[in-house]
């Protein structure tokens, strides 16, 4: 299936890829696809004094990560300055954009003047050329912005995939600057030149930007481009219900990752932020792809939800292969300076723990003492090392020396020191526990004996 749909993610470039950004890439990227069109990514640089290397790499691992191909670009605004201008050249040259001299002293005057009028502070349109209107002169040594020549009469509308019509009068817009004095262009004014060059169908972007789609509108008609659609995501808000920010925590995408999170986790997690398919909450990328449309978007903000993200993590976690996993949990524990040599297979022991954490950090935790024998706690000493337990480990060690290392025997060896001590199960258990690995819950303790192997045992034991 191939069709005409173009979107395209267009982040600036100032930070991390957020979760907002991702949801936005994620929701363009899931659009094309579905309609087998093509995903551009378009790195929005103008502005040179936030804009980093850094973070432009940011972006692109982060996409990476989520697996977030882009079939075209990374285009960069900064090397398309030279476009840009041309199509300025070519707009006064139409007389749909204009040269003003105005200069910001001015301008503030304008401003202030209308403030005192109890008007709405705007450009006053002095340089706007109109039919049998004198221009001012000229000033000598003004180096003038470009205005668009916006239209004056009716409104500019559009019927927003998420927010539904929307309209506004063009008499309550100025005229856009679009070119600042020294001839750079202006950012609304790029978006709608690449939007138009780009061929976007669909663009898909943050409700932050709704202020600047009547005027981008009115540009791009200007130009005799054709009007995209528009959907304008809500925002996200955080676990507490206000808007998401760093106070927040993780809000970089690449931090989830640090934090143990799988890719197809946080996938699902997003998609569900803000768009619906019935009652369905665990679907695979794939299943998304071929569900995902503009019209269940709620226009209401969604609400980050961290609990329900762990929830899905833990279910992915459980679907992928231990060896998988363990490759994952390896550098976790190298980055902590705990070898695996000589410890046991990291992929068995992985699997006795896939199935109890909700992120790769608590894998990663939970299989660590397989490698580096822990220092009990104090306080689980104190209550699960009595006297009588040590009798019982002591016993059992030396059982252990010679049974067969097994789960049945192993764990019939356990039943027997039990009952020759006149123990229950978890008092030999649980210290057993305490002692190999320094805590008191731990999967079936046979499966966790057979997996540290009997020299290690025998060793933690001793
Ligand atoms: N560069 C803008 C941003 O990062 C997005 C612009 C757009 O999608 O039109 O918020």
């Amino acid at each position: 299936m191939s069709s005409s749909v173009r979107t395209r993610f267009a982040p600036s470039p100032t930070g991390f890829l957020h979760i907002g950004g991702a949801r936005t890439a994620l929701f363009s990227w899931a659009y094309a696809r579905r309609h087998g069109g093509k995903f551009v990514l378009r790195i929005e640089d103008t502005d040179v004094a936030r804009s980093t290397p850094e973070a432009v790499q940011a972006i692109l691992d982060g996409m990476a990560w989520l697996d977030l191909a882009h079939d075209e670009g990374p285009f960069y605004q900064m090397q398309r300055m030279d476009r840009y201008k041309a199509v300025i050249q070519e707009m006064l040259a139409a007389g749909t954009a204009y040269l003003c001299y105005t200069t910001p002293e001015e301008l503030e005057a304008i401003r202030e003047a209308q403030r005192a009028r109890g008007e709405k502070p705007r450009y006053d349109g002095r340089w706007r050329p109109e039919a049998g209107k004198v221009l001012p002169e000229v000033p000598a040594g003004v180096a003038p912005v470009v205005r668009f020549r916006n239209p004056v009469e009716g409104v500019v509308a559009w019927d927003d995939l998420v927010k539904g019509h929307i309209e506004i009068a063009n008499a309550e817009l100025d005229d856009l600057v679009i070119a600042r004095p020294d001839g750079t262009p202006t950012y609304n004014f790029c978006v709608v030149v690449d939007d138009w060059d780009m061929g976007i169908t669909q663009v898909i972007r943050g409700d932050d930007h709704v202020n600047n789609t009547p005027r981008q509108i009115n540009i791009l008609r200007a130009l005799g481009g054709t009007v995209p659609q528009y959907a304008h995501l809500s925002m996200i808000l955080g676990d507490d219900g206000t808007k998401l920010s760093k106070r927040h925590g993780a809000v970089s995408v690449m931090q989830y990752k640090d934090e143990g999170f799988l890719p197809e986790a946080v996938i699902n997690y997003l998609a569900r932020l803000g768009w619906s398919h019935g009652d369905d909450e665990v679907f695979s990328r794939e299943q998304f792809v071929a569900w995902f449309d503009l019209d269940h978007i709620t226009p209401s903000a969604a609400q980050f939800n961290t609990e329900k993200l762990k929830w899905l993590n833990a279910h992915y976690i459980k679907l992928t292969e231990p060896a998988e996993l363990a490759a994952d949990v390896a550098q976790r524990l190298a980055a902590r300076g705990i070898a695996l040599e000589g410890g046991p297979d990291l992929a068995t022991v992985v699997a006795l723990y896939r199935e109890r954490v909700s992120t790769l950090v608590e894998l990663a935790d939970a299989v660590a003492p397989f490698y580096a024998r822990p220092v009990v706690d104090e306080a689980l000493a104190t209550q699960h090392l009595t006297a009588v337990a040590g009798e019982a480990l002591a016993a059992l060690a030396s059982r252990l020396e010679t049974v067969e290392w097994e789960k049945a025997a192993l764990s019939a060896a356990i039943k027997e020191v039990c009952a020759e001590k006149g123990l229950k199960m978890p008092q030999v258990a649980i210290p057993l526990r305490v002692k190999l690995l320094g805590v008191p819950q731990t999967p079936s303790i046979d499966a966790v004996l057979e997996a540290l192997g009997r020299e290690r045992v025998l060793a933690r034991l001793g």
